[in-house]
């Protein structure tokens, strides 16, 4: 059994290549960078990012290459989000093809999901998902959260945490083994702060947060 102070800490998505938490998921913003980051970072095409079918194939393709060469721990940041205005129809052609790739070659996604939880779960239905889905920065709400549920779903939360000191995002009962923590892109709160943070908000020891959210990174990952 490992004490408090060498569980280490879980970063599962992070822009920041610079951090030096205990475990911490980098994304990748480039192929190049998959080289460099081998096997501690996630790669796929965000939905702000996608331009036509011809892209999304090559991405695809490169992206394929890559997961045979087995250098990425899981897909993405990739989903849909429909506040930018970018074509939804490619948006789900984008994440369908990373949702298959996953599931191919047996990794776990990141999923980035703005006010489209309907249509990423529908996805995973139509690929039949058993790969372990982790929702960054979830902001459904508890119906939602159930349907995730029917997958093998995560959510992580992050540094909104600290700012709004507040069950801001998660205001229902949710499981702890189905638990996450990210910073994302801010670079002033680091990921303690993040477990702190939850630690105080909805009132759990963080000796035994720090060890749930651990054995929860373990199970994705499936490293034990
Ligand atoms: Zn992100």
């Amino acid at each position: 059994m490992l004490t408090n102070n060498s569980i280490p800490f879980v970063n599962i998505h992070s822009h920041n290549a610079d951090v030096t938490d205990d475990i911490c998921i980098y994304n990748c913003t480039d192929i190049s960078e998959v080289e460099l980051y081998f096997n501690r970072c996630s790669y796929g095409l965000h939905p702000w990012n996608v331009q036509s079918y011809q892209q999304i194939d090559t991405f695809c393709h490169e992206l394929e290459l890559l997961l045979q060469k087995r250098n990425l721990l899981c897909v993405g940041e990739c989903g849909l989000d429909i506040t930018k205005g970018i074509d939804f129809e490619l948006q789900l052609y984008a994440f369908s093809k990373q949702v298959e790739l996953a599931q191919r070659f047996n990794v776990p996604i990141i999923i980035h999901c703005v006010r489209a939880y309907y249509e990423i779960i529908s996805i995973l239905k139509k690929q039949r998902c058993t790969k372990p889905v982790i929702f960054h920065k979830f902001s459904g709400n508890s119906q939602i959260y159930s349907m995730c549920l029917k997958y093998d779903a995560y959510i992580s939360l992050g540094p909104e945490l600290c700012k709004h000191k507040s069950k801001h995002s998660v205001d229902f009962d949710f499981r702890l083994d189905r638990l996450l923590f990210e910073t994302d892109t801010n670079s002033d709160v680091n990921i303690s702060d993040v477990y702190n943070c939850f630690s105080e908000i909805y009132n759990i020891e963080f000796k035994q947060l720090k060890q749930q959210v651990y054995t929860n990174f373990l199970r994705v990952f499936q490293t034990k």
